[in-house]
């Protein structure tokens, strides 16, 4: 029989990879833009004042860690609600659940498909989240890839996108980024949203939204503007959230699932379901960052606090893209695109050229974290990258 020492070897995920080296890199001026955090203007992802203040409070009155349900804290997901569905609140054939982050939610909402269709092809966007494809394989489904961005023209391919879609079989998912597409920046218009919608309902493709970065690219509603269109016109929605970037709390895991059905009493079975699912999984998530977070959202006042310090870190994206796109007639695309990434054009040498000589550390899919440095740091990460552009 085999063992566990003939397992084959892992292919490491190759951003751990890049925040290896970088970590081994002495030189004290390195610019690390290829992990995903927001860094404030001296270079560090410092704790939200709000959730700070929470958690204190959380330490102070907390009675009991008793057992949740596998549902969490279902005020948490309460309190969400309004933030993520805008004028769709009120519909109770929505529900939600807390999930362990975003990549908890994206499981089991791919094993909630599994389970209801077997047979269903995801429709994945080219590129996407590399942590999407092996989500979707490890639940047993097929991907069929559509074109989604020309990384060396600085465009979506809107048009290849949408004629993918509308080829697609009735009962594929489609898989959408809400809003700060990762890893390209590039967000759809309202008007192409108006469109996918359209060829979604044709169709009749199970949308599956992916919010991971709500209120860091134009604006908490704006942001969610396509996730609203679909369950505006869809019978059945799936939208995995997180709040990990927008409350800053990425290793205390916090997001979750909504599902959307025709009727409330559907969308409770599949409530239940994934409840079971979850309960094979992790059981219930981590309750630490969601009761932190609904400490913060639970008083009017903190919540629009936290409002403040969300458009504080969406403004800093912001103002530096509209840095780097000044600085550099190529870079100028940069600030038409939103939240933490862009992709810059670069070739596999360029990009080592940059770590080698300028110790700059980026994918080699030449996705930067466009927050990821110090003010003080930006007009050397911009001459560096015109050098090697040039
Ligand atoms: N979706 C996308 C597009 C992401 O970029 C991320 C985080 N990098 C996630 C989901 C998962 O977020 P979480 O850390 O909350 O699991």
């Amino acid at each position: 029989h085999r063992r566990l020492a003939d397992l084959a070897p892992v292919t490491t995920d190759s951003l751990l990879a890049l925040i290896a080296l970088c970590n081994a890199d002495p030189r004290t001026d390195k610019i690390d833009v290829g992990v995903g955090v927001y860094r404030d203007g001296e270079g560090s992802t410092p704790i939200l004042n709000v959730v700070k203040d929470a958690e204190r409070k959380l330490f102070e009155t907390q009675e009991t860690k008793s057992y949740l349900g596998m549902n969490g804290d279902a005020r948490f997901t309460e309190l969400l609600r309004p933030i993520l569905l805008g004028e769709h609140a009120g519909d109770r054939a929505i529900q939600g659940l807390q999930t362990p982050g975003g990549c908890g939610a994206l499981v089991l909402a791919f094993k909630l498909i599994k389970a209801a269709n077997p047979d269903a092809r995801v429709l994945v966007g080219t590129p996407t989240w590399p942590n999407h494809i092996p989500i979707i394989r490890g639940v047993g489904l097929e991907i069929v890839e559509y074109p989604y961005y020309d990384r060396d023209g600085c465009a979506i391919q809107f048009d290849a996108m949408l004629a993918a879609l509308r080829s697609a079989r009735s009962g594929d998912v489609a898989l959408l980024h809400a809003c700060c597409h990762n890893p390209t920046g590039a967000d759809l218009s309202e008007q192409q949203w108006d469109q996918v919608v359209d060829a979604v309902v044709e169709r009749g493709l199970l949308p599956m939204v992916d919010i991971a970065y709500q209120g860091l690219g134009r604006g908490l509603d704006e942001d969610a503007y396509g996730l609203r269109k679909l369950i505006a016109n869809c019978d059945e929605v799936l939208a995995a959230q997180s709040c990990d970037k927008n409350f800053g709390v990425y290793r205390d895991r916090v997001g979750s699932l909504w599902i959307k059905t025709a009727a409330e009493e559907s969308s409770t079975t599949a409530m239940k379901t994934v409840m079971q699912l979850a309960r094979e999984m992790w059981s219930m998530p981590p309750d630490h960052g969601a009761a932190a977070v609904r400490i913060v959202l639970d008083d009017p006042a903190t919540a629009a606090a936290w409002r403040e310090e969300l458009a504080g870190m969406r403004d800093r994206i912001n103002s530096l893209r509209a840095r780097f796109a000044a600085a550099d007639p190529r870079l100028a695309f940069i600030a038409d695109q939103y939240g933490m990434f862009s992709m810059l054009p670069l070739s596999k040498d360029q990009v080592l050229e940059l770590r080698e000589k300028h110790a700059i550390y980026m994918a080699d899919s030449g996705r930067f974290n466009v927050v990821g440095m110090s003010d003080a740091a930006v007009d050397r990460f911009v001459s560096a990258v015109s050098t090697v552009l040039a």
